[in-house]
């Protein structure tokens, strides 16, 4: 049974590609009104653990459960309360946001008014303006204000702030900052050390499909200037204590 304010729990999750273990035994709760970090290198497991919270992956080990439903018996009730951004979002060049929007709300019910996500994300400047001409930021906003119109309990973002500038990654960070406040629950994937530090109540370091630390950013990137120098020193112990 998941704790109380736990909206998206992970217990002992493991995934393998034929021989490769991508995931080995993950487990992670993320609360209402908190921004949790998966903090790893390249290949370290992030996306697939992503993939199988959203179901596109088959765990072959472990449970989900999302506000309490479990993600593997239910998935269809389980994953209409997730909400997910990934580093690129693949809508039609021509397509504009306010089409976009007007067409999620078909599909998946209108929870949230299209002009008002407009207004929300910054977008109505550019509202009737093409896919293709909308800057990184704002096509990030518009994937933010897509997985937001269903009103989800969880939103999972995989590298949504790589490669936007300054200005565009402050944007997309104060609006998860206000789903944060809005009591909602954030797991988000990084290899960026300071988004980590800066947005993260929590983060989980992962590392070979494991996770070999977990707490305040602070506590466990502390005085580390990178992520290879946290990583080397991490799983020095972490390495040890499995014995690999
Ligand atoms: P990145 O930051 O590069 O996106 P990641 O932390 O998201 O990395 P994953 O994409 O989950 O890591 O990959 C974890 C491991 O699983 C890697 O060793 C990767 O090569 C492997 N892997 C991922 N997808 C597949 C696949 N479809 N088939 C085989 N191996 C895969």
């Amino acid at each position: 049974m998941a704790a109380r304010g736990v909206r998206l729990s992970i217990q002992g999750l493991g995934k393998r590609y034929g021989k490769q273990e991508a995931v080995r035994g993950i487990s992670l709760d993320v609360a209402a009104g908190e921004i949790v970090g998966l903090l790893g290198p390249n290949g370290a497991g992030k996306t697939t653990t992503l993939e199988c919270i959203l179901g596109l992956r088959r765990p072959d080990a472990g449970t989900i459960s999302v506000c309490g439903i479990d993600a593997l018996k239910a998935p269809r009730q389980a994953h209409a309360r997730i909400g997910v951004v990934l580093q690129q979002t693949g809508l039609p060049d021509k397509i504009t946001p306010r089409e976009a929007l007007a067409q999620f709300a078909r599909l998946y019910g209108a929870h949230q008014d299209g002009e008002v996500l407009l207004a929300r994300f910054g977008l109505l400047e550019k509202a009737d303006g093409l896919y293709e001409t909308l800057s990184g930021g704002q096509k990030q906003r518009l994937a933010l204000a897509l997985a937001f119109a269903g009103n989800p309990a969880v939103l999972l973002l995989d590298e949504a702030a790589a490669g936007l500038d300054v200005g565009m990654r402050r944007a997309l960070h104060d609006d998860m900052r206000a789903m944060r406040a809005e009591g909602r629950a954030l797991l988000i994937a990084t290899h960026d050390m300071s988004e980590a530090m800066e947005l993260c109540d929590r983060i989980a370091v992962l590392h070979r499909g494991r996770i070999v630390a977990e707490g305040a950013p602070d506590a466990v990137i502390g005085a580390h200037t990178s992520l290879e120098d946290a990583i080397l020193a991490l799983t020095g112990t972490a390495l040890a204590d499995s014995g690999r």
